[in-house]
């Protein structure tokens, strides 16, 4: 039985003197107890509190007892009223009843043994209404699961009601076994271009229309012979079955997607990437054909928007081998696969050791050499990993640099890459005071070495993150400095402390008078921001000794030496020192 602290009551009498006292017994007798003078505040009140039984009086000006219970009876079926009535006014009390009220009791209220027992009968009749609220929950909740694990299952998309997955599955098998020899059958996964900017941009809401949008025009203009189903986000499938012309089928494709889609009042021109898997040649199952021309796709969406491209034996190895890196980066930290090199930066006048830049290397366990990072640094950043490992190189790189310190000479520094994905991700300035803190490093002798495609996201939060990052003291490097696009504008707007020229510039010197100009008006530029200027790349005497006479401020390059082991940079710093 619920407990009377969890019930409420709500009494509206308008003789202050009665309902105070019935108020007053109702709350001694533990329940949560509301109070209206008249018929229309009451209903107000209910409409707010919801209470679980009412008590009103039957005589009152203006809303009267049975208005009050056809009110009632009207929004909340199951509220049960109880009507307080006059010793003259019972047949009304009765007629209010017909109407729907629960109960009466009568005036004058002198001992509330009528009000107690209407209370003992309430409790009976709210424990009834609860118990079948539950038992209706119930039901209504596993309905709802049968539904969402129907859905779970595949069978039926809730937002565009194509088929999914499971649902595909077996048209794809009836296709199949009723085909004596089938003929090819082409899977064709579609997905859009722009949904995560239309959902960003207008909305989730806005997204959604744009996705039952496309699966409409798709329904309506397939060919006969196809299946158009949904895998989920923004992938469409559609299988074509005694398709003669497979261009032909892209080109419906495109052109079923050409026509604007009308959006909140905006006007958005669609465009989708599509990959194509060939039935038995690229795979005999669904799944296999599924994820062959998710392949194709990620292919296809490498070459920009609005591509298509087809499954091959040679994509299949690339799938396989990045899959193979992929889980193989997963295990990578904690099987120490991973360790930094350092490449020495010299100052140009001196060739004195100034610095180092720490190179990320990895070595899988069993495999003969490294793995280059181009190969996999690229993978980090798409999973996101390079969080992880970009910390890992942080704190590895600022230990090493401390174990290095010799007293008394130049202070050494470490330059760290930073990729554009650590640099937006997560809070990149805190995991630098927190490496700073734990490592103990002096925040000037590190270097954070930042790529163009970074600074040219000039907007305010860039900036401001730059900006805490040199209110650490760390060191801000431009690296591969000219291969993008970032201009003196943005220059001046960047708290940045260093520019490393890339080294396709450094790599025609002294000859190529292009890449002289080039160098040198960087340099001209540099010193108008007062920034120190690096060269990476520097390969031969000559160009060291042109970079030096230009002005540059220090190099780096095989020249000078090859990225270093810890050790043997350690062995080279004190042969040289
Ligand atoms: P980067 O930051 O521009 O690093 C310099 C690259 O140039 C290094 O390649 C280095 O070995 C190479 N190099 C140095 N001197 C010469 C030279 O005289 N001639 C030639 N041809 N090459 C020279 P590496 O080690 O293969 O690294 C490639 C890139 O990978 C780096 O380019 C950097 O963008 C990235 N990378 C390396 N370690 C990390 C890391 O810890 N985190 C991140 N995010 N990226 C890293
Ligand atoms: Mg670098
Ligand atoms: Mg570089």
């Amino acid at each position: 039985m619920p407990k009377p602290s969890e019930q409420s009551i709500l009494v509206i009498d308008d003789d202050d003197a009665l309902r105070r006292s019935i108020v007053a017994y109702l709350q001694d007798s533990g329940f949560q107890v509301y109070e209206a003078s008249g018929g229309q505040e009451g209903l107000t009140l209910f409409e707010r509190l919801r209470p679980d039984l009412v008590l009103t009086d039957l005589m009152m000006p203006e809303l009267d007892g049975l208005g009050v219970v056809t009110a009632i009876r009207h929004r909340s079926p199951d509220t049960p009223v109880v009507i307080i009535s006059g010793n003259g006014s019972v047949s009304y009390a009765i007629e209010t009843v017909r109407q729907g009220a629960w109960d009466y009791i009568t005036k004058p209220i002198h001992d509330f043994a009528a009000l107690e027992q209407v209370i003992a009968k309430i409790n009976d009749r709210l424990l009834d209404i609860a118990t079948t609220r539950r038992q209706q929950a119930l039901l209504e909740q596993s309905v709802a699961d049968h539904a969402r694990r129907l859905q779970q299952l595949g069978s039926l998309d809730p937002l565009t009601g194509l088929p999914m997955r499971q649902q595909l599955r077996q048209q794809f098998d009836t296709i199949v076994a009723h085909a004596n020899r089938p003929k090819d059958l082409f899977v064709m996964l579609l997905d859009l271009d722009h949904l995560k900017a239309v959902n960003k941009a207008l909305g989730h809401e806005c997204g959604d229309q744009l996705l039952v949008e496309t699966a409409n025009r798709l329904k309506e203009h397939k060919p006969a012979t196809a299946t158009v189903g949904r895998l989920g986000a923004d992938q469409f499938v559609v299988m074509i079955t005694d398709c003669n012309e497979v261009h032909g089928c892209i080109q419906n494709v495109r052109k079923v997607l050409a026509p604007p889609f009308h959006l909140q009042g905006s006007e958005l021109f669609i465009t989708a990437c599509l990959g194509i898997a060939v039935f038995p040649h690229d795979g005999e199952s669904l799944d296999t054909l599924l994820q062959h021309a998710n392949a194709a796709l990620s292919q296809a969406k490498l070459l920009g928007v609005n591509k298509y491209a087809f499954y091959s034996a040679e994509l299949g190895e690339r799938l396989r081998e990045r899959m193979s890196r992929e889980s193989g980066l997963h295990r990578a930290l904690e099987r120490n696969e991973f360790f930094l090199e350092y490449q020495p930066k010299v100052k140009a006048d001196s060739g004195a050791i100034c610095g180092a830049e720490a190179l990320l290397r990895w070595k899988p366990l069993h495999h003969a050499g490294l793995i280059p990072p181009i190969e996999f640094i690229p993978i980090l950043e798409e999973t996101g990993m390079i969080v992880e490992v970009g910390r890992w190189v942080l704190e590895t790189a600022c230990r090493q640099l401390i174990s290095w310190q010799i007293p008394d000479s130049l202070p050494l520094q470490v330059s760290v890459n930073i990729s554009a994905v650590q640099f937006h991700t997560g809070d990149l300035p805190s995991m630098v005071a927190d490496v700073l803190a734990a490592t103990g490093i002096a925040p000037h002798c590190l270097c954070l070495e930042l790529t163009e495609s970074i600074i040219m996201q000039d907007s305010a939060q860039t900036i401001a993150t730059l900006q805490k990052l040199r209110d650490l003291g760390v060191q801000l490097s431009l690296d591969d400095f000219g291969t993008g696009y970032a201009s003196l504008n943005y220059l001046q707007r960047m708290p940045l402390s260093e520019l490393k020229i890339d080294r396709s510039f450094v790599k025609d010197l002294p000859d190529d008078k292009n890449a002289v100009a080039i160098v040198k008006s960087v340099l001209s530029l540099a010193e108008s921001l007062s920034l120190t200027v690096v060269a990476e790349g520097v390969e031969n005497r000559e160009q060291a000794i042109l970079l030096a006479e230009q002005g540059c401020h220090q190099l780096q390059g095989f020249h000078f030496s090859r990225p270093l082991s810890a050790d043997h940079f350690q062995d080279l710093l004190q042969r040289t020192t």
